[in-house]
């Protein structure tokens, strides 16, 4: 049975469903038990989707964009 401190160090590959069956199950289970690590779950979820959601949203700046490109093509050298 996994602990908080199992939990937390699960985290994000429990948020990310990385996890195996056996270890998110014992995950679910604490989380059913233990309301600090559920708000912490439910923290990090909405915060990750608040992420994705506005990375979604905006566009990536042009700036941003040339630079990340400048270093591709440095990465590619002159072929
Ligand atoms: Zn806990």
């Amino acid at each position: 049975m996994a602990d908080c401190r199992d939990t937390i160090v699960q985290l994000y590959a429990y948020l990310d469903q990385m996890l195996d069956d056996d270890l998110r199950r014992d995950i679910d289970q604490h989380l059913g038990d233990c309301s600090d690590c559920q708000g912490r779950v439910e923290f990090e979820f909405s915060l990750k989707a608040r992420i994705r959601s506005r990375a979604a949203a905006e566009p990536i700046p042009a700036d941003l964009e040339q630079r990340l490109r400048d270093c591709l093509d440095l990465d590619l050298g002159d072929e």
